[in-house]
Order: structure tokens, then C-alpha cells, then sequence
């Protein structure tokens, strides 16, 4: 058997230089890799250029799905509420304000000044005190930082979710996902001249475009965000067309090959990105070449379809983060609860610990169920 060729730079793959690449992108909850597809000089310039320009495009929503991930966490992301304020969503779900607060303002005459501070973490507090402290001597820092607790409280608004997909570094990382999975399904790079012509050279076309016309997913679960890669070669039709589908939003066809000459060859590949789990589905991808085509020119977008994607999936998000939320506060309530009820560590209960338990663990826990009560009252 002949050695396969990097499908980006034409190099011998050989057992040194081979890589494992993702098939969807890990910071996007990929897992699947495949080998023989790209060196591994490429897969580090692929993976730094395109697949960062796609996961940070989709990081809104890899936030939102709180997506679960072979390695690392998606970062955190600074947006807007409705109410005008800025806070950081992290990938915990949990939310922090932009930048701590200082105010300072004189009690009237003589009385001295109130200082105000909020802060983002403990450490933080404690370098603004000292900053205090060198403003004014008298101040009992220990006293201060006795008195500084941690209080966490829900944002009652909602946030803006902004995101917008598209370009052509991110497009190169989609078109890379489906030719790995021709790859992996027996088809090799060089018969889809399409796609690697993509992506080895600036100037080609791109052989991709947007598709909501119809669902392609034969068998959809419901409510689920998926991510699915699929591709088909037909000898009859000489093409391979391939499907990428993120979030169960972001829609994508592609012509991986226009004159393809072999055998019949599909491959799908799909995940549920909440939690990892393989899903088995049935792609339709008898498209025809000008379907493909009018896809390439933003024809196969019929109005409102993009929102109608989002709207079958956005409940799993709103289910996500409550859960998300929900075990955080939960864990952090118990953990509150045994440190404070009076047992040392690896010592019995006694009746006296356990009564303090309910009512410690309640004091956690109260602003998380005051805002879930707010939330469901609220008017639609
Ligand atoms: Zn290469």
C-alpha cells in the first residue's frame, strides 16, 4: 500500500509526521480523529488559524449548551444584558461582573469617607483593601477583610446573545471536517479536488454554502443541538457531497469532489455536544449540483429558516444552564453546609451537626430559588 499524502501540503505521511485530527473540532466538543489525513505541521496551522476563528464564531454557543469537552473549557464571554449591564459568562454557567467597583464618598463633615468595593474573587478584594489601606493608614485591613464575604446573586435580565457565522477561515475549518470524514469513510483527499483546492489555496472558490431549504436529517432528535458531519460519493452522479451541521443551527452543504471517479462511499458522524454521546443518523444527501450551487449563492436560505433552526434547540440550552446552575449551587450549598455545621473533618455527626445542616445548606440555596421563582413568574 502507498503512503497517503497530507491533504493540505502534499508531504508523505509517514508514522512520524501523522497526526490525529479531529473531525469536529474539539473546542467545539469534537471527539472523533482520524489519522492519515493532514501532518502534523498542518494539523497545529489549521488548528490555530481556522478551527479558532470557527470555535470563537460558535463560542456563544458553546457557552449557552454548556458543551462538554475532551480537553480545556470554552472561555468565558463578556456580553451585554438587556438591562444594559455587562457580565461574564463562564463555561461553569455561572456569570461574573465585568470589572470590580470602587466608590468612595465623604459621611459629611468630619465623619470620614464610606468606601464601597465589590469585587470579582476574594484575592482581588484584598489588593483593593491594601490599595485603601495605602490611602488611609488608620485603616484596620484585618478588620476589613473579616467583614468581606462572598455573595452571589442572579442577573434578572437577559442576556443578548450576538453571534454571527461565516468567512472564509471558518468555512475552511467546515470544508476540513467534511473532507476528514471522506478520509476516514475510504475516499481519499486527492479525488476531492474541490475541497482541497479550498483549502490549500486563497484565491479558489469556496465549495460550500448555507442550506435551510429542507432538513437533511432524516431523523432528528428533538430539541437537540447536534453537531453532524456526513459525507457521500456517488459513482453514478460523480460528485461527493458532504453535510456540516453545528448546534443544530449553523447548516452547511458542501461539493467535496465534482468529478469523482470510485466507488460509492457515505460516512456520517454525529454528537450530541451537551454530552458527548455518539448519535445515529440518517443524512438524505441527494443533492443535485445546482441545488449545491444556488446553496453557494445564498439561495437555499428561505426567510427566517436560520431562526426556526435556533428556536428547536433553544429550550436544551435554557435546560442546560439550569441544570448547570442548579448542581453548582447545589454542591456548593452541602460543601457550605458540613464546614460550618460544627463536625471536624472525618468525625460522626452528632444530632446537634445535623440540625444546623438543613438550615445551612437553605441559606445557599435561597437566592438560586428565589431567582428560578422570579424567572417562571415572570410574563412571556
Ligand atoms: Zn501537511
Amino acid at each position: 500500500m502507498i503512503s497517503p499524502k497530507c491533504a493540505l501540503c502534499d508531504v508523505e505521511i509517514t508514522q512520524e509526521n501523522d497526526s490525529k485530527e479531529h473531525v469536529i473540532p474539539n473546542a467545539i466538543g469534537g471527539r472523533k480523529k482520524v489519522k492519515g489525513f493532514i501532518c502534523g505541521g498542518c494539523n497545529n496551522a489549521a488548528g490555530d488559524d481556522w478551527e479558532s476563528e470557527l470555535a470563537s464564531q460558535l463560542n456563544p454557543l458553546s457557552l449557552f449548551f454548556g458543551i462538554s469537552r475532551e480537553r480545556g473549557e470554552p472561555p468565558s464571554q463578556l456580553f451585554e444584558t438587556t438591562g444594559g449591564d455587562k457580565v461574564t459568562l463562564k463555561a461553569d454557567g455561572s456569570m461574573g461582573i465585568e470589572k470590580p467597583l470602587y466608590s468612595e464618598s465623604p459621611l459629611g463633615s468630619g465623619a470620614g469617607v464610606k468606601i464601597q468595593i465589590r469585587a470579582r474573587s476574594m484575592p482581588e478584594a484584598k489588593r483593593m483593601l491594601q490599595g485603601v489601606k495605602r490611602k488611609y493608614p488608620k485603616v484596620d485591613l484585618d478588620e476589613l477583610l473579616d467583614n468581606a464575604k462572598p455573595e452571589s446573586s442572579y442577573c434578572p435580565d437577559m442576556l443578548h446573545f450576538n453571534f454571527s457565522f461565516g468567512g472564509h477561515e471558518a468555512g475552511r475549518s467546515i470544508v476540513k471536517s467534511a473532507l476528514a470524514l471522506a478520509v476516514f469513510s475510504g475516499i481519499s483527499a486527492e479525488k476531492c479536488i474541490e475541497a482541497t483546492n479550498y483549502l490549500r489555496n486563497d484565491e479558489a472558490e469556496a465549495c460550500f454554502g448555507y442550506f435551510y431549504e429542507k432538513d437533511l436529517v432524516k431523523n432528528r432528535p428533538k430539541g437537540v443541538p447536534l453537531h453532524c458531519v456526513s459525507i457521500k460519493g456517488c459513482s453514478k452522479t460523480k460528485q461527493v457531497i458532504g453535510y456540516v451541521e453545528y448546534f443544530g443551527v449553523q447548516r452547511v452543504v458542501l461539493c467535496l469532489a465534482g468529478s469523482y471517479e470510485g466507488k460509492d462511499v457515505s460516512g456520517t458522524y454525529a454528537i450530541n455536544p451537551i454530552t458527548g454521546e455518539e448519535l445515529d443518523l440518517l443524512v438524505d444527501l441527494n443533492l443535485s449540483s445546482s441545488e449545491i450551487r444556488e446553496a453557494y449563492d445564498y439561495k437555499k436560505i428561505p426567510n427566517g429558516s436560520v431562526e426556526a433552526a435556533f428556536g428547536e434547540v433553544i429550550s436544551a440550552g435554557v435546560k442546560a444552564s439550569f441544570e448547570k446552575e442548579k448542581d453548582r449551587v447545589l454542591n456548593e450549598a452541602v460543601k457550605h453546609a458540613f464546614e460550618n455545621c460544627g463536625a471536624k473533618e472525618g468525625e460522626m455527626l452528632m444530632p446537634e451537626h445535623v440540625d444546623k445542616l438543613a438550615g445551612l445548606v437553605m441559606e445557599k440555596l435561597e437566592s438560586f430559588i428565589l431567582h428560578q421563582f422570579t424567572q417562571s413568574r415572570k410574563p412571556r
